[in-house]
């Protein structure tokens, strides 16, 4: 089973980047982040404190269905939900409960399982998740460029995104729960001045060394 690891801060390119890649080594595609926020979606919607205990049970008990393209929780249909700001301001508290972090990694595993692989894009899977991932990359960038990145894809104000973006990666860096952080065995590439064509190239010849 190949898994393709994909770790780093919002707005680093991930998602971009994880697809392109997917489809150019022909393995399916694993937004984590889409899950984390589909649990908080839940918490929200059921009126519970996403830093209380019954998150644990929420998770648990969560449905989500994910194609690609919509992100379907208890039969909700939650994919324009999951970027909102409500969302995006709690994911990270929801996201450092551990039992919480239980359930989805078992899901994420099942997944690759049932693909035979795949290309899956976080925080924590090429240290945690999938610690044999065949390739692991770190993709970050400055938080300004961050910031204008997703003020380009979704709108909004560019230096509130940019508070919202630092805030979020300090308490993913600083959780006790596999936080967001990268070793050794990790391609690490600042995008801050790259263009995605110029990374996804990159980071394809890597996978055919790896593999052939
Ligand atoms: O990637 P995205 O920004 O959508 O992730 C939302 C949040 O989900 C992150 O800020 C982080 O708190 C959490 N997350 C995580 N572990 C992952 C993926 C996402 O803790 N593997």
């Amino acid at each position: 089973m190949r898994v393709i690891a994909i770790d780093g801060p919002a707005g680093a390119g991930k998602s971009t980047i994880a697809k392109r890649l997917a489809s150019r080594v022909g393995l399916d595609y694993l937004d984590t982040g889409a899950m984390y926020r589909a649990i908080t979606f839940k918490v929200l919607r059921e009126g519970l404190d996403p830093a209380g205990s019954e998150v644990a049970a929420a998770a648990l008990s969560a449905s989500i269905e994910m194609d690609g393209v919509s992100v379907i929780v208890d039969g909700i249909d939650a994919t324009a939900a999951i970027r909102s700001p409500d969302v995006t301001s709690q994911v990270s508290i929801v996201a450092a409960n551990s039992q919480v972090r239980e359930a989805l990694r078992a899901q994420q595993r099942k997944w690759a399982e049932r693909m035979g692989g795949g290309v899956l894009e976080g925080r924590d899977i090429g240290t945690v998740v999938f610690p044999d991932a065949v390739m692991k990359v770190f993709l970050t960038a400055s938080p300004t460029v961050r910031a204008e990145r997703r003020v380009a894809e979704l709108g909004g104000d560019l230096k509130e995104i940019e508070a919202q973006i630092r805030l979020r990666d300090e308490l993913d860096s600083s959780r006790s729960d596999s936080p967001l952080r990268h070793d050794d065995d990790y391609i690490f590439l600042d995008t801050t001045e790259m263009d995605i064509d110029e990374v996804v190239d990159q980071l394809h010849r890597e996978y055919v060394k790896r593999t052939n």
